[in-house]
């Protein structure tokens, strides 16, 4: 990742017509979880609407409780992909956790055309699962967002994303999604989007924020901008390449997540917001 190239510059990469680089931000914006057709349908269509080609689809879920919803799998894949292709989705954002999901979305994907691309998502439980760390390494297909630890330090988290770069996968991003701390934080996790800077600063990754995870819970700000909003500009501000972010047309009907989900409708001005900030910085 870069960390023992000090001269080393950013790694932009391109991937689907996508370019991973310090000029751009890409917006991530999806469904923590998948669930329904009918919903990934409407997610979908208000990206292409707001000229957005990037989302995130969680098919896999890692979940604290074995009695929460665990995801739909790979029953979901047929038509998350051809949804995608349907409205130009070029890449997905989608969490595996064990090294057989890598399969499942090459199978799925060949059978659909290969309509969009996928980007593997390490998620902040397996962050020091070595063994899938190499194999998502060994591929070269697919890039990789590597997601921190959310109780280990910085530099154990840059180790384990070495195991992604050392088995030969150079295309990774890697995102800051909060750390869990004991203080009883108003937000669900501290907020670490200071640390962007200093993953640039030490690797060659571009670098992804994640609002909703950080956050964890919809409050509006006096200015009347969500929370969300706020650590966005910042993260934005300090670097960050890309924004992966929660979003639903029914957040009270979210299987996952919801109380940090935006509305679609808020959808359009989020990506004005990206913008604006990305401009002026
Ligand atoms: C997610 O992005 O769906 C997720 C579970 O995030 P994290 O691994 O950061 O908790």
């Amino acid at each position: 990742i870069g960390r023992h190239h000090p001269d080393a510059e950013t790694h932009g990469f391109e991937y689907n017509g996508v370019h991973f680089d310090e000029k751009r931000v890409h917006v991530f914006a999806g469904l923590c979880a998948v669930d329904t057709r009918e919903h990934v349908g409407q997610m979908m269509a208000a990206l292409e609407q707001a000229g957005i080609r990037t989302t995130r689809m969680g098919a896999y879920k890692p979940r604290t409780s074995p009695y929460d919803f665990q995801g739909l799998g790979k029953a979901c894949l047929p038509w998350v992909f051809e949804l995608a292709g349907k409205h130009g989705i070029k890449v997905i954002a989608m969490e595996v956790t064990d090294a057989r999901h890598i399969d499942e979305i090459n199978t799925a994907l060949a059978a659909a055309g290969d309509p969009t691309g996928v980007m593997l998502q390490i998620g902040t439980r397996n962050t020091q699962n070595f063994e899938l760390l190499k194999q998502v390494g060994q591929q070269k297909r697919f890039p990789v967002l590597f997601k921190r630890g959310m109780g280990i330090s910085l530099e154990e988290s840059l180790n384990a994303c070495e195991y992604v770069a050392s088995e030969g996968n150079p295309n990774i991003v890697f995102c800051l999604r909060g750390v869990k701390t004991h203080l009883g934080d108003p937000h669900r996790n501290l907020v670490d989007f200071s640390h962007v800077p200093v993953v640039r600063r030490q690797t060659r990754l571009p670098v992804c924020i994640d609002p909703s995870h950080a956050v964890g819970r919809m409050d509006n700000a006096p200015d009347g901008l969500p929370d969300i909003f706020h650590v966005v500009g910042q993260g934005i501000i300090a670097g960050a390449s890309m924004v992966l972010i929660d979003f639903h047309p029914r957040p009270d009907e979210a299987l996952c997540d919801g109380p940090q989900a935006l509305e679609l409708s808020a959808l359009p001005r989020f990506a004005r917001y990206v913008e604006s900030v990305r401009l002026a910085y």
